[in-house]
């Protein structure tokens, strides 16, 4: 970006594309655009009604600091404090996970199975920005929900969020680790979770974005399953019979998280649910119904 050339909304976005994409990032046209957008406090279309538009000293300014942040492997996410979830907006900060694409393949699927069911209560098992259990119940429109998380500064983020969306009658946030936050015989009629997946080890050969993320929130122990077991061990004796179990997992994670929960004998109605990427990404199941 020289010194004196005049920067209209047109010939920035096509510098700082060009630059992110030498820079071998994975979205540089959208990342560009949605940077300049929130420095401009204005929506994406927006610059394209105004292309022509000559971006001001001080704004340019603050656009390079976001381009460098941006090439330095901070997410546009995290940057700009929001991310698209659900067709909702979202914060979010350093101390949640920024939801993925990846989480609304699966979750769309579990809504339009429950949708025609009002009145259900649920559980987000490590809820980070709410965005799962938040999404839940924006789209059935009478459920309630507890969001549970280990983390008091994901939770606020989640309060946060939850008031932004005018939900925060129908939920309630709890201070916990994982399931022992729920107490004993409390039942829903769905738990929902994204828990950490990743196994420790591979953290550190995570991509820079990631990086950047709560370590608590990916790291899922040595083989990335300890939170399936958790689930596997106790989570039907928090649901109601026929209620259902929708959990998120990693790449080659389907065989074995399917067979922890064939094994331990309390569900049924088994579905492996795909990401937009055609990999297989999430569980959900149902807990059998008493004979
Ligand atoms: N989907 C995230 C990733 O691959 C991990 C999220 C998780 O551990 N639940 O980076």
């Amino acid at each position: 970006m020289a010194g004196n050339t005049i920067w209209t909304i047109k010939k920035l976005i096509t510098w700082t594309t060009h630059y992110f994409q030498q820079h071998g990032l994975e979205s540089p046209r959208l990342d560009a655009e949605l940077l300049l957008a929130h420095v401009l406090h204005k929506s994406r279309i927006y610059l394209y009604t105004d292309f022509d538009e000559i971006v001001e000293p001080s704004e340019l300014a603050r656009y390079r600091e976001y381009i460098k942040k941006r090439v330095s492997g901070i997410s546009t996410a995290a940057i700009i404090g929001e991310k698209e979830f659900m067709g909702l907006t979202f914060q979010v900060n350093e101390h949640v996970l920024i939801p993925r694409p990846d989480t609304e393949t699966w979750l769309e699927k579990v809504i339009q199975y429950h949708r025609g069911e009002p009145g259900l209560k649920v559980a987000d098992l490590g809820t980070g920005s709410g965005a799962i259990l938040l999404s839940f119940l924006y789209y059935c429109k009478e459920d309630t929900g507890v969001g549970v998380d280990i983390s008091d500064d994901a939770l606020a983020v989640a309060e946060e969020n939850g008031k932004k969306l005018s939900l925060d009658h129908r939920v309630a946030w709890r201070k916990g680790d994982y399931l022992t936050a729920l107490e004993e015989g409390e039942v829903f009629d769905g738990i929902l979770t994204n828990p950490p997946y990743i196994p420790s080890g591979d953290i550190p050969g995570l991509q820079k974005e990631v990086q950047h993320e709560p370590a608590l929130a990916l790291d899922g122990g040595k083989d990335g399953l300890d939170f399936y077991r958790k689930l596997a061990d106790s989570a039907a004796s928090h649901l109601k019979d026929g209620g259902f179990l929708a959990m998120e997992f990693g790449i080659h994670q389907a065989d074995e998280v399917r067979k922890l929960f064939e094994d331990s004998g309390d569900y049924d109605s088994f579905e492996i649910i795909k990401d937009y990427g055609g990999i297989e990404r999430a569980l959900y199941c149902r807990k059998k119904e008493n004979e």
